[in-house]
């Protein structure tokens, strides 16, 4: 394989960034990103590390960063929202020894600004910011993709390989569909999320909220078709929380809208019937910085590649974040890339096209399962009264004898073997040969 090969990402989201940097690690020297937005942005929220994430962080050679900043989390504890009775309680500490690295949560901006700084130290990497892809010009034998900079002329890039991380609104996946005359569509999950972080000193003066952000521990409050989940981030600097509920705001916005500016009084509306301690968090949001996104997914995808094109992260497997796995997954799919491709024995573009399906091989089916079981455990989680809520609340009872599944998909153990338990890059590297002779 032809380590001067010209790859080129579109997107400098997670997905972006650590493709490119695990192309780079595996010595390819000339990896474009083109990404629309002037920075990398400040996204307000947390963000859980789970150790399949982690394990490829620290062989990209980023760990080390967000760690030292990240709160490695002891316990989970999943309560009744209304009364904050506790359901049921998960010991994590063995997580750490079990799969090499803890459970961790931290601040988006910590893993997107150690991403980017390790691309940074790679002269292998450019990354071109305010410059959108408008669409892709040619498919193959080399790709070619039309990109605007936000002050200059449109032009054409031609590539070897062009790798689309460019998130759940992916020009070059809807592309692609239409290419291959497929039709697939982002699908609406009737749910939207309020990200809210508090900062420990807005917390100080009350001790139960202080006894939240002191604690190793993330915390699920759940309700019918609602929930929130807590944990602190930044040594303990902040709290954030997260809260899933039916999405009443963005049913009538035209489709292209993601996130908005909510309405504080709706917001606490929304979870009226929890209990007190959580209405005095809700109220420390400052009015005017609620911020609410619209959750959705996509119909499933027939395929991920096109010639020497392929997909990657939100842009293929957009998921609901119950399992906290989204970015775990686009970094997955990075690392994988990182295998394949330097595993590829020539770089013709059919050899490119072969080892894109490998990618393929190794990441779809565990992608979607996950996506699946994401929405599955949101389910369980958003029960009203009735049969199906007392047999969870069975389960919940179990559990304080320690016994049976977690309800609360993430935390349950057999649920993290599949997924902590999976080591992508090992997986493509033994199976690589195999793969490649069987597409
Ligand atoms: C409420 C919530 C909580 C979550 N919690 C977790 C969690 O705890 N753990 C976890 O692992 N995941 C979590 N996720 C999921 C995670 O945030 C996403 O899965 C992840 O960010 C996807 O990364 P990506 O790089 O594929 O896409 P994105 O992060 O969306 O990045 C895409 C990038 O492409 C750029 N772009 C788009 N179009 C173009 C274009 N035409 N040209 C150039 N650039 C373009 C965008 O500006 C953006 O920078 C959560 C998601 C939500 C909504």
């Amino acid at each position: 394989m032809d380590k001067n090969l010209r790859i080129v990402i579109v997107g400098a989201g997670m997905g972006g960034l650590a493709t490119a940097l695990a192309l780079a690690k595996k010595g390819f020297t000339d990896i474009s990103v083109f990404e629309t937005a002037s920075n990398l942005g400040f996204v307000g929220a947390g963000i859980q590390l789970a150790p399949n994430m982690a394990r490829i962080l620290d062989r990209l050679g980023c760990w080390k960063d967000i760690e030292a900043e990240a709160v490695d989390i002891k316990t989970t504890s999943i309560r009744q929202g209304s009364t904050d009775g506790e359901l049921g309680n998960v010991d994590l500490r063995y997580i750490r020894e079990t799969y090499g690295y803890p459970h961790m949560v931290g601040h988006r901006s910590s893993l997107a600004g150690s991403l980017y700084e390790g691309c940074k130290k790679e002269k292998a990497i450019t990354v071109h910011f305010s410059t959108a892809a408008l669409g892709v010009e040619s498919w193959g034998p080399e790709p070619i993709l039309k990109v605007q900079p936000r002050n200059g002329e449109a032009y054409t890039v031609e590539a070897d390989v062009l790798l689309a991380a460019d998130g759940l609104k992916s020009v070059v996946r809807d592309q692609m569909l239409k290419d291959l005359n497929i039709n697939a569509k982002v699908m609406d999950t009737e749910q939207a999320a309020y990200r809210i972080m508090l900062k420990r000193e807005e917390m100080a003066h009350d001790p139960e909220l202080l006894e939240l952000i002191d604690a190793d521990r993330v915390i699920r409050w759940i309700g019918e078709k609602r929930h929130i989940i807590a944990y602190p981030v930044s040594n303990k600097q902040i709290y954030n929380l997260s809260t899933t509920q039916v999405d009443k705001n963005f049913a009538s916005a035209p489709s292209a809208t993601y996130t908005t500016k909510g309405d504080k009084s709706i917001m606490l509306a929304t979870f009226d019937d929890f209990c007190p301690m959580i209405h005095r968090m809700l109220s420390l949001v400052p009015d005017g910085e609620v911020c609410e996104w619209k959750l959705r997914v996509h119909s499933p995808l027939p395929t991920w590649v096109h010639g020497s094109v392929a997909l990657v992260g939100d842009s293929c497997h957009p998921t609901l974040p119950h399992l906290a796995q989204g970015a775990a997954q686009a970094i997955e799919d990075a690392a994988v890339l990182g295998v394949v491709l330097s595993r590829c024995p020539d770089s013709s573009p059919e050899s490119i096209n072969k080892a894109l399906q490998v990618y393929q091989k190794v990441r779809k089916e565990r992608a979607e399962m996950l996506v699946e079981l994401a929405a599955a455990s949101g389910r369980a989680l958003h029960l009203g009264d009735g049969a199906a809520k007392a047999e969870r609340d069975k389960q919940f009872a179990l559990l304080k004898e320690k016994k049976g599944a977690v309800p609360d998909k993430w935390a349950d153990a057999d649920v993290q073997k599949q997924i902590y338990g999976h080591d992508c890059m090992k997986v493509a590297e033994e199976g690589f040969d195999e793969l490649f002779a069987s597409v």
